[in-house]
């Protein structure tokens, strides 16, 4: 398969792109598109052939629900039963935004789409390009993040085209994107609402509308043998090739093990606060932003991970981060990078 890439500015929406796109889908074809979160991985959601399709694109596991997107909430009732007042306050608040939310799905949703279950997770994204592709597409667009299954997510088209070139019929290369983490998951099918997986919308932004809201307790604890209830969070996600730990404790603790340690390790590489760079001379660094601004850090992870394969990196010594707000969500990514190795100092 030849893959099309495209260029299309979200501030200059290039309408014949984007019917061209939309028209992609609704042949049954995939197309990798830009939104706040990361690149998704889209095809038309209602067809159980593009999603088996999206499937074999990415390498991944069939019982990994897809997320079905859409561009506007007139068209919720089509695919979603019984929506909640709890609901309906977080789309009021969030929507259109990073988050996605579950609900017990229609029969107008095939399984395939829904990894089997009879839930469909929903989300309504703000990225323009997003929106008018969703809508050209006829407006149900199943998207998984545009890589291949287990490695890093991807924040720019060089990394869709790395993954999924001769796998999709068409790239739209919207340039950077903003967040840089995947969306917040929420089960609004259960008593309390239920955080599946942390994001941009972060548990103390849903406690504000909400009041209650729970979290899947195998995100808190690394070593739970529960079933994570998102399923794709039992797979050893977002993983660069490297072995990679993580050094957490104070400061000058935190720094003099890295040094220690890298010198053990010829390829290695120290992913590390703006504050810190100075802390480790002569070792090769990663800047992943500065300790303040957990929103950089988030922004700045995944590219990262992909720039220590590039180079070939086999060794990655990462400290650990503030685990507010999104701080919580870089956390989640980072542990699971690091297949949970966790050195405290
Ligand atoms: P991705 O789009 O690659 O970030 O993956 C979407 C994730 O959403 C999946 O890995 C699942 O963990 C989660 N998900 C999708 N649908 C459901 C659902 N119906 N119930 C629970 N989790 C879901
Ligand atoms: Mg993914």
């Amino acid at each position: 398969m030849i893959t099309k890439t495209v260029q299309i500015d979200e501030n200059k929406i290039d309408e014949s792109l984007i019917k061209e796109a939309g028209e992609i889908i609704k042949q049954g074809g995939l197309v990798a598109f830009p939104t706040e979160t990361v690149y998704g991985l889209g095809g038309d959601a209602l067809n159980p052939e593009s999603s088996k399709k999206i499937y074999a694109a990415k390498g991944r596991p069939s019982d990994n629900p897809l997320i079905v997107h859409i561009y506007r909430l007139e068209d919720l009732d089509r695919i979603v039963k019984n929506v909640s007042e709890d609901a309906k306050k977080v789309m009021d608040a969030f929507w259109p935004g990073p988050l996605t939310l579950i609900f017990e799905k229609t029969d107008v949703v095939p399984k395939e789409t829904t990894g089997g279950l009879d839930t469909v997770a929903v989300r309504f994204p703000i990225h323009p390009t997003a929106m008018a592709f969703i809508e050209a597409a006829g407006g149900f667009v199943a998207a998984p993040s545009a890589n291949l299954s287990g490695r890093p997510s991807p924040t720019l088209a060089k990394y869709v085209c790395e993954d999924l070139n001769g796998r999709v019929d068409m790239i739209i290369d919207g340039g950077n994107i903003p967040i840089g983490l995947e969306s917040t998951i929420v089960d609004m099918t259960s008593e309390v609402p239920m955080i599946l997986r942390p994001g941009f919308v972060s548990k103390e932004m849903l406690e504000e509308v909400l009041g209650e809201v729970k979290v899947d307790p195998t995100i808190l604890d690394a070593n739970s043998t529960e079933r994570p209830k998102a399923p794709g969070m039992r797979y050893r996600h977002y993983a660069p090739k490297a072995d990679m730990a993580i050094v957490r404790g104070e400061d000058e603790k935190v720094s003099a093990r890295i040094n220690e340690m890298a010198k053990e390790h010829k390829e290695c590489t120290v992913i590390c606060v703006d504050e810190h760079v100075k802390d480790y001379p002569g070792l090769n660094i990663k800047n992943v932003g500065s300790a303040k601004d957990s929103n950089e850090i988030a922004s700045n992870l995944y590219k990262i991970l992909r720039e220590c394969d590039d180079e070939g990196v086999e060794f990655i010594l990462s400290e650990s981060f503030s685990d507010k707000g999104i701080g919580a969500a870089v956390m989640n990514r980072l542990i699971k990078a690091a297949g949970h190795k966790i050195i405290d100092v």
